[in-house]
């Protein structure tokens, strides 16, 4: 209300028929969650995250545009923290400067390191890092950057404390993510309590991709729907964004997920349309796949499906109410939850389904084996690169263009001189 009372409104009334009504207030009507009436708090609460952007602005901005919106956007996404920026910081850590001596002298009495000393027989300092156990301990200046990067995709506390602790620690980690998640606006605005398990629970198959299970969520307010695929074993969740839900465009996206995964056994899905097509089902009997379908009766069976459905609403929610664009928070979702231990398995989705544990934004100690080659080396490889281009331009008799050099720069960048082509 505070922003549209800038302007002057002139009511003009339209035939329905000739007037789509907006999208957000016809997404009531279509998604059966009830939790979705909220729309109205979630825009109310979008306008007065803008209204506060601009306060925030120097007074010499008058209006809000959309370079406003940009910069809104780019503050939410926090840098990756690289092992090199730990071991610096590490250095310039008074703390863990002080934790290191207190190793190396086996001298606990100092009061800086005494929230450390519970942990004296786990504390090692290896490769300019302080460790404890396999864990990296944190120097404080990095210790608020990650936990943004553990809060990326709005996971609940338990699983943001699972989500860090796999990698890393530092005194009182676990309060102040507590006090992340209960400060994050967007987590109090769709807080619902979790509701119960369901009932009846599948028996843990074997292996991955074995069993999966499949659903739709939607429509969306942009009309589109996603397709939520879980594999039951290592808890993995791929998304696909859909805008039209046949049994062929199904098939299609379910064929370039079997594309990467493979072809499991058995499919949960329940009775959706483009499911009980007969095109579905050929598809899933040529290629050996059994289809389990819950029976209307015993819609929890289908569990694991429904309470990613749930996670989905929730971060779709936050999207909508903080910055608009849902497709870039999905992915960050996705990477959050399927690199975070899962709370029945212990271990993250990912590991489990590929074996490995693929690289996050945080720094890690394996990370060593991989970092950037030393300056020396690059200095040698930059002088040779220099060397061989003087060599190439001598022999080609090269000489710098009178058209400018940015010309002469992105010609040599983008043609391939032949000797019926000029070189420029
Ligand atoms: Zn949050």
């Amino acid at each position: 209300m505070l922003r549209l009372q800038a302007f002057r409104l002139k009511v003009v009334y339209k035939k329905g028929s000739s007037n789509i009504a907006d999208t957000l207030s016809r997404l009531g009507s279509h998604v059966k969650d009830p939790s979705w009436q909220e729309e109205s708090e979630v825009y109310i609460r979008r306008i007065a995250a803008n209204a506060l952007a601009i306060l925030q602005q120097e007074q010499s901005s008058a209006d809000y545009d959309n370079e406003t919106e940009i910069s809104i956007r780019t503050v939410q996404e926090t840098a990756a923290i690289d092992i090199s920026e730990v071991i610096e910081a590490t250095k310039n850590d008074a703390e863990l400067q002080a934790v290191l001596s207190s190793i190396m002298k086996e001298d606990w009495t100092s009061p800086i390191v005494k929230q450390y000393s519970a942990f004296r027989c786990e504390l090692s300092f290896a490769n300019g890092l302080v460790m404890r156990g396999s864990k990296l301990v944190v120097p404080s200046i990095l210790r608020e950057r990650m936990l943004l990067l553990a809060h990326e995709g709005h996971p609940g506390q338990s699983c943001m404390k699972r989500r860090l602790r796999d990698r890393c620690w530092w005194p009182n980690m676990d309060q102040e993510v507590v006090k992340v998640c209960e400060k994050c606006e967007g987590c109090r605005l769709v807080q619902i309590p979790d509701p119960p398990e369901p009932m009846e629970r599948r028996p843990l198959p074997d292996k991955p991709w074995v069993d999966i299970a499949i659903d739709f969520l939607g429509p969306l307010p942009t009309g589109e729907y996603i397709l939520v695929v879980v594999d039951y074993f290592s808890r993995h969740v791929d998304l696909e964004i859909m805008t039209s839900i046949t049994a062929k465009e199904t098939i299609k996206r379910m064929a370039r997920i079997f594309g990467l995964w493979g072809v499991p056994r058995t499919i949960t899905l329940d009775n959706g349309k483009q499911f009980v097509a007969t095109e579905f089902d050929d598809f899933c009997k040529v290629k050996g796949i059994h289809l389990n379908r819950t029976t209307p009766y015993w819609p929890q069976v289908n569990g694991e499906v429904e309470r990613q459905n749930r996670s989905l609403l929730k971060r779709l929610k936050i999207a909508n109410a903080l910055y608009g664009d849902w497709e870039s928070e999905m992915s960050h979702y996705l990477e959050m939850y399927n690199n975070t231990p899962h709370s029945t398995t212990g271990r993250s989705p990912n590991e489990l389904l590929q074996n490995r544990r693929p690289r996050f934004k945080f720094p890690e100690v394996e990370d060593l084996s991989t970092a950037i080659l030393s300056s020396e080396h690059r200095d040698k490889d930059t002088v040779q690169k220099s060397l061989g281009k003087e060599r190439e331009d001598a022999k080609r008799r090269s000489k710098p263009s009178a058209i400018g050099l940015t010309m002469w720069y992105s010609c040599a960048t983008y043609t391939q001189p032949t000797s019926s082509r000029p070189t420029f």
